[in-house]
């Protein structure tokens, strides 16, 4: 589980050691100047709270234990608890508190096995990962540090194979990896990393620059105000498929864009720079007329909104992170010059979304229409997961597949492309370039991930006025999605002279 929780200025939490051993400066920052760290975003919050959530989860692996709570509890409260809790006989411990060598940490779950004492951090992700051994090679140095023998480490995580069927099986859906060994021939590491550490803190803020770091394992909390010297068209803007490794030439003194040597750059790279001093968008015109010539009336928008990063399955039949569709957007042009139509469909939250919203789709989507998404596959993946959850609409959904043509198609392949698309092909940054008046910018919702976020929060909310009003953001975003398409489409013909 996440934890930022030390007891003084003078002593680390187990995420402050890790935040260290990624990077000295950030270390130093998080204990000296906390206000300069970046505002942690709505999906940032959503998966610290996922991981919070799982971690609870988890502790029904091992019914019955005692809780140290934290809010409750002064931190030598929690210290005393924890050794009462074992002097007392108690198998499991959650939350258990130790502090030893200046380090404050709370484990997951402590649990007193048949050969001695286990300790168990839980993480929502699917699988061991290196930063997760510093982990608990951090949690191991100090519960063996304050006197008490450990017989087992383990990490435990979300097993991606487990399909959900009736009630969540926490013994399905955690997997248990013991990582004893590895654990124990890190503790000599980590005794050299606290000390490095404690000498670093006791001076001035060291002088490290920016670097590949400061995004590995996780993306520092102070990007913000390290990277603050970097302009806009820097080596770090070039995007897509050949663009050089932006840290050497960083390291050269080379930043901006337009100092790099064409020779180190791919094709799209010298597109991307050229454009750079053009105002009007660069078209291949020839490209883009067979594009439209491939489409067809009746054109119909499609975007759906899916469940993001959810590890515990929430519906019957999916499994860890799934993304199941419960909103789309669909504007149907019937006739060129005609105004468009628009169709969409936001499930209710708490319930299985899938048969309304497939219903939904069949009965607005014309069975002969061009369907015009931006990244199909994402779209056709979702289709083809609701045709084997409803084989009898099977056919139906094949036929429908067969329709499809990607808009975002000439944006990738850069027969279109304009300087503030800056080397991308999302729509995100399509839209605004080509048409100033529409943009997600200032929406509350104005991601696929913050979509999913505003909708699972919805699950239990009794506010009406609340769920009306994320209800209209969610409706708002998604129609922006399709109408989006339309108005692109239409910029797209001007640009050329082919009408499709
Ligand atoms: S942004 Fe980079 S250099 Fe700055 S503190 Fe974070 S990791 Fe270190």
């Amino acid at each position: 589980m996440p934890d930022n929780r030390t007891n003084n200025n003078h002593s680390l939490s187990k995420s402050l050691y890790v935040k260290g051993l990624q990077c000295h400066k950030s270390l130093w920052l998080h204990k000296n100047k906390p206000e300069l760290k970046d505002k942690v975003s709505v999906t940032q919050q959503a998966t610290f709270s996922t991981g919070t959530d799982v971690g609870i989860l988890a502790q029904q692996l091992f019914p019955g234990g005692v809780l140290v709570p934290f809010e409750e509890l002064s931190y030598e409260d929690q210290i005393s608890m924890t050794e009462e809790a074992i002097a007392s006989g108690k198998r499991t411990i959650y939350e258990a508190t130790f502090r030893f060598d200046g380090i404050f940490m709370k484990a997951d779950i402590l649990h007193r096995g048949k050969r001695g004492w286990e300790l168990y951090e839980v993480k929502s992700s699917t699988g061991v990962k290196d930063v997760y051994m510093d982990d608990l090679a951090i949690q191991y140095y100090v519960i063996t540090g304050s006197g008490l023998k450990l017989n087992r480490s383990s990490l435990v995580h979300i097993n991606n194979k487990y399909v959900r069927n009736g009630e969540i099986d926490v013994n399905e859906l955690f997997a248990v990896a013991d990582l004893t060994t590895d654990i124990m021939s890190m503790q000599k590491d980590v005794a050299a990393n606290l000390k490095a550490m404690k000498k670093m803190l006791a001076g001035k803020m060291p002088d490290i620059d920016i670097g590949p770091h400061c995004s590995d394992p996780y993306e520092c909390a102070f990007s913000g105000h390290c990277w603050q010297h970097i302009p806009k068209h820097s080596v770090f803007d070039f995007a897509d498929i050949g663009k050089p490794d932006p840290f050497p030439l960083y390291q050269q003194g080379i930043i901006l864009m337009k100092d790099v040597s064409r020779e180190e750059l791919g094709w799209r790279q010298k597109l991307q720079l050229d454009a750079m001093k053009m105002k009007k968008v660069i078209v291949e015109e020839e490209k883009v007329k067979t594009f439209l010539d491939d489409l067809w009336y009746p054109l119909c928008f499609l975007d759906f909104e899916t469940t993001y990063m959810t590890p515990v399955p929430l519906f019957e039949g999916t499994s860890p992170n799934k993304q199941v569709p419960f909103q789309y957007s669909l504007h149907v042009v019937d006739k060129q010059g005609k105004k468009p139509r628009h169709f969409e469909f936001l499930a209710e939250p708490g319930k299985d979304p899938r048969k309304d919203f497939l219903n939904s789709l069949l009965e607005n989507l014309p069975a002969d229409g061009c369907i015009v998404a931006w990244n199909q596959n994402f779209e056709i993946s979702r289709l083809k997961e609701l045709g084997a959850q409803f084989p009898r609409k099977q056919k139906k959904i094949a036929a429908l597949i067969e329709h499809f043509r990607d808009l975002m198609t000439p944006f990738k392949k850069k027969d279109i492309y304009h300087r503030d698309f800056d080397g991308s092909y999302s729509i995100k940054a399509v839209l605004p370039a080509l048409i100033p008046d529409l943009s997600y910018k200032g929406m509350p919702v104005s991601n696929g991930e913050e979509a999913s976020i505003a909708w699972l929060s919805l699950w239990g909310e009794t506010d009406k006025r609340k769920v009306q009003e994320t209800r209209q953001q969610l409706l708002d975003y998604c129609c922006l999605d399709t109408l989006a398409m339309v108005k692109i489409l239409e910029v797209m013909r001007n640009l050329t002279t082919t009408r499709a």
